[in-house]
């Protein structure tokens, strides 16, 4: 059956399109080749996460070897440990026919909104960046009544952010401005590459103002929240980039954050920070953040699965079956808790 599938292109699965992934990883029912095929690969996977569990002696549970972190992959760790163990323990891969199925459509709107600010702030115009961005998810990752829906609908607030960026750029003098600004920094807070051995804490900012006074204006772009839900939710991840441009990029004299919704066209910034609290509270709390999600973790002796809404964005939620009293990965919960023992001294 496996060969069915393996024959079969990802584009021929996708095309089918009755096929959930939920379904072909719960039912038991056959509902054609492709589907058995897709089953069989499904408990391939699992099994796979069993015996690469099982062939795995040992993880060092500390803040060096579980990194280098990111805002994301510390949520990940304080929220779901079973998560944070698949994803970046084992690094688990979905494999390429089920990821297929999984619905990436509401990151996919985001990941273009994203990229049509990206190109404005580089240098493009409105259209530009919208023509530029069509071209690269549709069809390959949006339909064109996805794009039209979702996208298109948002042009008017783009290009008032737009407005409004030039309008402050023109009050203000601005030394120097970033988008996409991927950072990196060392365990003793000094500047390195992203990809570098030596990376401790990384971090991909949405957009930077650098200013001639020695501050920095940050923004994150997010499509879906509502603005009226204010920053407070967003307020661990945009504490957590001024730090990292303090240290990673520039020594800064202060900084102020805030989210631009996409969808209500609405820029929400946070109180301004100086630098004494950038590099003492703030810092401190990424470090204290990071060892209490690791604490958390070792006094639980397991990568415990702690369910939430969290569970909706998992990748591995179609195995994981968590709200379920036999999840299926439950033994595998189960089977962590030897990296937590206790070692004899010989
Ligand atoms: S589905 Fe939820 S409980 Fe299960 S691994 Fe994912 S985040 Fe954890």
């Amino acid at each position: 059956m496996l060969k069915v599938v393996q024959t079969v292109s990802g584009h021929h699965i996708k095309a089918r399109n009755s096929i959930n992934m939920t379904d072909v990883v719960e039912t038991s029912e056959t509902t054609g080749e492709v589907n058995e095929g897709l089953k069989e690969i499904s408990k391939e996977f699992l099994e796979s996460l069993y015996t690469q569990t099982k062939a795995l002696e040992d993880v060092a549970m500390d803040e060096i070897s579980l990194g280098p972190w990111s805002h994301s992959k510390l949520k990940v760790l304080e929220k779901c440990p079973l998560q944070f163990f698949l994803k970046y323990v084992l690094k688990a891969k979905i494999p390429a026919a089920l990821a297929g199925e999984q619905d990436t459509s509401a990151a996919d709107i985001g990941s273009a909104a994203h990229r049509i600010l990206e190109l404005i702030f580089k240098g493009y115009t409105v259209a530009d960046a919208y023509a530029g961005a069509k071209k690269e998810f549709v069809p390959e990752k949006l339909s064109e009544e996805m794009w039209t829906a979702n996208i298109e609908t948002v042009e008017y607030n783009i290009t008032q952010f737009k407005e409004r960026i030039d309008s402050f750029k023109q009050r203000h003098k601005v030394k120097k401005v970033y988008t996409e600004l991927r950072l990196g920094i060392t365990r003793d807070w000094k500047a390195t590459k992203f990809f570098a051995a030596d990376v401790w804490l990384r971090g991909v900012v949405d957009f930077v103002i650098l200013l001639d006074n020695g501050d920095a204006m940050i923004l994150d772009w997010k499509y879906g929240p509502p603005a009226a839900g204010g920053i407070r939710n967003f307020k661990q991840q945009l504490d957590s980039y001024k730090p990292l441009i303090n240290f990673g990029l520039v020594p800064i004299k202060g900084a102020t954050s805030g989210v631009g919704f996409i969808k209500d066209g609405e820029i929400v910034l946070d109180q301004f920070t100086d630098k004494e609290e950038i590099e003492g509270k703030m810092k401190n709390l990424i470090e204290w953040n990071i060892e209490g999600a690791i604490e958390s973790t070792k006094e639980a002796k397991a990568f415990e699965h702690r369910v939430g809404n969290h569970c909706k964005w998992c990748e591995f939620a179609p195995w994981c079956k968590a709200k379920k009293a036999d999840g299926n990965l439950k033994d595998l919960e189960k089977s962590t808790s030897k990296f937590f023992e206790i070692k004899k001294v010989e």
